[in-house]
């Protein structure tokens, strides 16, 4: 098995400092798939970095039997050291400018270097790792229904998301510019797993995401089997079912918001979920369940304004 920990330059910055990003590589030494584990492309979600230190720390102890193992833990330094989710310098964001440009903007650049290391290795499946909200469930996201020459290789994705043992939810946005959709129209299968809570380090998140990517390299059969497989709490209610996104109903009042409902909490229709009230406390609105589904999680802050999301959902 060999190790190494190299860099990758972005930048000279105009201290003449050289700016760059980390990549962690494990190979096997035999045969089999390329599993590549990516993190802090938003700068202020932190938690992706750990769970990459921890699966390496992992497999540094007990053996990659087979493939290699790479990982970019840190794709926005600018924007971690910043506390900025945006690549703070242009304030662009790094996970709308895939696949990237080497003539274009400073995110574009950055974005084109990740991505033609990550294609350079064939990979057989990135996973990409966020962090939304301070209260929420985790959950593996696949891109909006793709056209119909994408669909093996989001079947595959699709898979895949089911291995990590979190609820799979598919986004209904047509996000433009991601490391996951841009990949997948390489033709790469790719994942963005949301593992809760962006700026601070949670370790009930940083547990879930080990166990979730443990999981699918046993899947791969890059490590000895796991005895139990991973499967969040509210997987196991769904059974292999792919929710879909959704984000409404939105405010339509200014105020403040008082939550009714917590993630992870299964819901009817028209059932109220929050209740926006003025600055007096009287009721300006009652905001419902458009259809059944989960509680993925809800905003992280109380100010509601009119068109303002206030919790995410997974709709059946
Ligand atoms: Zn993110």
């Amino acid at each position: 098995m060999k190790i190494k920990y190299s860099f990758l330059k972005i930048l000279t910055g105009s201290d003449l400092s050289r700016r760059r990003l980390p990549i962690m590589q494990i190979e096997s030494g035999r045969r089999g798939p390329v599993l590549w584990i990516t993190a802090c492309g938003h700068g202020d979600e932190v938690g992706g970095m750990v769970i990459i230190q921890e699966i390496f720390k992992k497999i540094r102890k007990t053996g990659l039997l087979r493939g290699k193992l790479f990982a970019f833990p840190l794709m926005n330094p600018i924007g971690f050291e910043m506390g900025s989710r945006q690549v703070s310098f242009s304030m662009e964001d790094l996970n709308r400018s895939f696949p990237g440009n080497s003539s274009g903007s400073l995110a574009e650049r950055i974005a084109e270097k990740i991505f033609t290391s990550i294609t350079a290795t064939n990979p057989t499946l990135v996973i990409d790792l966020h962090n939304d909200w301070m209260k929420s469930i985790p959950y593996a996201l696949l891109d909006i229904k793709p056209p119909d020459h994408l669909i093996p290789i989001c079947q595959k994705t699709a898979d895949y998301g089911q291995s990590t043992g979190f609820l799979v939810v598919q986004d209904t946005d047509d996000l433009h510019h991601t490391l996951s959709r841009s990949l997948i129209h390489e033709g790469i299968p790719a994942l963005t797993l949301e593992v809760g809570e962006s700026f601070v380090v949670n370790e009930k998140n940083v547990d879930y995401g080990v166990k979730a990517i443990l999981n699918v390299l046993s899947t791969l059969g890059m490590i000895e089997p796991v005895g139990e497989m991973f499967c969040h709490t509210v997987t196991a209610k769904y059974d292999g079912q792919i929710l879909k996104f959704s984000s409404a109903p939105v405010s339509s009042s200014s105020g403040i918001i008082r939550f009714l409902v917590k993630p992870g909490d299964i819901l009817k229709k028209d059932q109220p979920v929050a209740r926006i009230y003025n600055a007096f406390g009287k009721l300006q609105e009652t905001l419902l369940t458009q259809q059944k589904g989960i509680v993925l999680g809800h905003a992280d802050s109380s100010v509601a304004y009119p068109g303002a999301s206030i919790m995410a959902f997974g709709i059946l």
